[in-house]
């Protein structure tokens, strides 16, 4: 995807992530890391104002570039992402509810007043019951109706707790445990690589077999973002863990659990425990270490402890044979703790990963202990949303094709769509110039890469299919009960799809989304309505100014087709290398002078961007803007496009692009992005600029600037 970090954040259990992004930070939950959406943090910011306002000023729109946001005392060529969004930066401020701002929150911001809208339609409706129209109103409302919420109080957890206080043996452990697995993570699309749920199950095509589902299994059971937050040595993640403790023994308390600071120390010294177990962030991108396809018998040999018979009998796949495991050493290590740690710990983890992810459909103190951790500490922001924001980002994440439906309709014109795709024909186009083009990839392999190309799925504002919510059941008065029963539900509706063909045309976004993915098992990329608007996409804009921004976005997801994750999948979706190993040779090469580029760039003391973390991302930028540059240059026949407002074709290009990124976003959130997340932060995506040669002709860059890099040094590699 373009940008990263997650989503919903309506804490892990409710939302479950599936409706898809308009990133809220309701509660809790721990990181979910977006990988591939193009954004990074920016996107968490999402969500927002709507009607209430924003601090952020946006300029009028000008169809083009926006000439107010630059900041003309800072020299292209020293920092592209401050000349061009300095003086942006410089008048806005990060409301107090928000871990950032920034174009992917303000096109949010445009995104959730339209649904809201929808929302309140169909409130108004008086839609018959079992409809969408009806459902969207009814969890909209249970979830606003707090006085409901605090008359209820504990009760709803009541029947979830005594089945804990229940588990005597192993086996009830096992059995608690399975009943618990969701399909809440997603490992190649959205890039969700966290569960506080024991493991994560996502149902998708096989490696080997793309034609069919099949279920792999994640490293989980944290609820904190990653392992790092419980293992990091650093100063901060030091402080983040001292305010854990209270929190946890807090949450423990609320859940009505006696001697609450002792169970909260075992709570945190068995997650430290997992988080020991688990692989990181860069190894779980990598695909050759994902490839391991385990039979039933494989469990209790090559990850003895958990009554694994039990766990999936639980999990309602006591049938199913063959999983995917895509953590195996984390499989492992958690199943020997499952053993070895006391039930009574695990009983006390259970309840508190029950309270914490439900946290934002229980009374308000539930709620805001949450926040007071997650929200706070963990990102810096001060204040929780307004509850409407809150309730349209639950509206979206556990209906978000029924609202995805109305809002395609009403806000995605037939035009509209209809000049995307030329823009993404133009685009592919240029791929396959440039690929034509290309010295070090070897005949075969160029082949390949042309026939991906050729069967690409490329999906524009909206799904050709919509999900089906008849056997999702939402009550007006129920709002811990529509959260439980949507995760359930939709575990249950992927779990259903294991061994069933694959629907290649299948999205993974919703149309309100502000974002776009690439999806490798369908060979396939989302573009979705809420994203192609201004500034990104404005049927009124200049050329230069549409392919720099929009341009560079279309192309970004078709270089994931290629990169070192796309290598690894064939024009028909299958775990196939299609690579000879010169072409890998010189692909590294390159990969390793661009991972260099990025360590380098330090935005903490201390603290450096991850080269290898964010390489794909990176990569994916780089190509995204040379093919957008092609398709720009060859949408005016090869010359350069108008001057406008003083600035050249090409210089609107590039400031178009570098506006993409403008962005604001507090410190915490930034810490969390550095560690957690797939894409680089804001700023240095700008400067990717840096590699273009094109842009030091357009803005004369001269040598001894801060981002001159000599022709050498410039890393091309499609
Ligand atoms: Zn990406």
């Amino acid at each position: 995807m373009i940008s990263g970090l997650p989503a919903i954040v309506f804490s892990k259990g409710p939302s479950q992530d599936h409706g898809e992004s308009l990133m809220i930070f309701v509660s809790s939950n721990a990181g979910r890391v977006k990988l591939c959406l193009f954004a990074g943090c920016v996107l968490l910011a999402a969500v927002a104002a709507a009607q209430t306002a924003t601090a952020v000023k946006n300029p009028p729109a000008t169809h083009g570039i926006a000439v107010a946001n630059i900041d003309r005392s800072v020299k292209p060529g020293d920092n592209f992402y401050l000349y061009a969004n300095g003086a942006w930066i410089a008048r806005t401020e990060i409301p107090a509810d928000r871990a950032g701002v920034g174009v992917f929150s303000l096109l949010a911001d445009r995104s959730n007043k339209n649904v809201a809208a929808i929302i309140t339609e169909a409130a108004k409706s008086q839609a018959p019951a079992g409809s969408s129209k009806r459902k969207i109103a009814d969890l909209y409302n249970a979830f606003m109706d707090e006085q409901a919420i605090e008359a209820r109080g504990m009760k709803a957890l009541e029947p979830h707790l005594a089945e804990i206080a229940a588990i005597h043996d192993r086996h009830d452990l096992a059995v608690a445990l399975g009943k618990t697995l969701r399909a809440d993570v997603d490992l190649l699309n959205n890039g969700v690589f966290s569960t506080s749920n024991l493991f994560g199950a996502w149902i998708a095509p096989g490696f080997s077999d793309s034609d069919h589902y099949i279920p792999y299994l994640l490293q989980g059971g944290l609820e904190m973002p990653s392992a790092s937050y419980y293992l990091d040595d650093s100063a901060h993640m030091k402080d983040v863990r001292a305010k854990y403790a209270p929190h946890v023994e807090a949450m423990l308390r609320l859940a009505g659990l006696d001697d609450p600071a002792a169970r909260a120390e075992r709570v945190i010294a068995l997650e430290h425990a997992l988080a020991e177990t688990h692989i990181s962030l860069a190894d779980i991108e990598d695909i050759a270490k994902a490839n391991n396809l385990w039979t039933r018998a494989d469990f209790p040999a090559k990850a003895p402890g958990l009554d694994w018979d039990a766990y999936f009998e639980a999990a309602g796949l006591g049938g199913q044979q063959q999983f995917m495991v895509w953590t195996p050493t984390a499989l492992t290590g958690e199943s020997a703790l499952v053993a070895s740690t006391p039930i009574d710990t695990w009983k006390d983890w259970l309840a508190f990963h029950l309270i914490e992810n439900y946290a934002s459909v229980l009374p308000r103190a539930v709620a805001q202990e949450n926040f007071s951790f997650f929200g706070k500490v963990l990102t810096g922001v001060s204040e929780q949303r307004p509850r409407w924001q809150l309730g349209v980002g639950l509206v979206n994440a556990n209906l978000g094709d029924a609202v995805g439906q109305i809002y395609a309709q009403k806000y995605f014109s037939p035009e509209a769509k209809a000049q995307a795709q030329a823009m993404v024909a133009n685009l592919i186009a240029a791929y396959h110039k440039r690929l034509d083009a290309l010295t070090w990839l070897a005949p075969s392999t160029r082949a390949e890469a042309q026939a991906k190309l050729n069967t690409l799925y490329v999906g524009i504002g909206y799904p050709e299919t919509w999900k089906d919510y008849s056997a999702y059941e939402v009550r007006p008065d129920d709002a811990f009960g529509n959260s439980w029963r949507a995760s359930l539900w939709y575990y249950h509706t992927q779990i259903a799809r294991i061994g069933k063909p694959v629907d290649r045309h299948e999205w993974c976004m919703t149309p309100q989304t502000v974002n776009a993915v690439n999806l490798p098992l369908q060979n396939a990329l989302n573009f979705p309505a809420a994203i192609l608007q201004p500034p990104f996409f404005d049927p009124k804009a200049p050329a230069a100014v549409n392919y720099g921004a929009i341009g560079s976005v279309i192309g970004h997801e078709i270089s994931h087709t290629f990169d070192a994750e796309g290598s690894a999948f064939d024009s028909k979706g299958r775990v196939r290398n299609w690579w000879r190993p010169e072409d890998h040779a010189h692909f590294e090469q390159q990969a390793e002078k661009l991972e260099k580029q990025y360590d380098a760039y330090e935005p903490f003391a201390g603290l450096h961007v991850n080269g290898k973390q964010t390489i794909d991302e990176n990569i994916a930028d780089l190509g995204g803007i040379a093919a957008a540059y092609d398709g720009y240059r060859a949408s005016q026949h090869g010359a350069e496009g108008p001057t406008r407002d003083g600035f050249t074709g090409d210089q609107q290009f590039y400031i178009a692009f570098g506006q993409n990124w403008g962005s604001k976003a507090r410190e915490a959130m930034l810490r969390r992005q550095i560690l957690t997340d797939g894409h680089s932060p804001a700023q240095y995506r700008a400067d990717t600029v840096r590699n273009s040669d094109a842009w030091y002709k357009a803005f004369d860059v001269q040598p001894g600037q801060a981002l001159y890099l000599a022709p050498d040094d410039r890393v091309r590699i499609w």
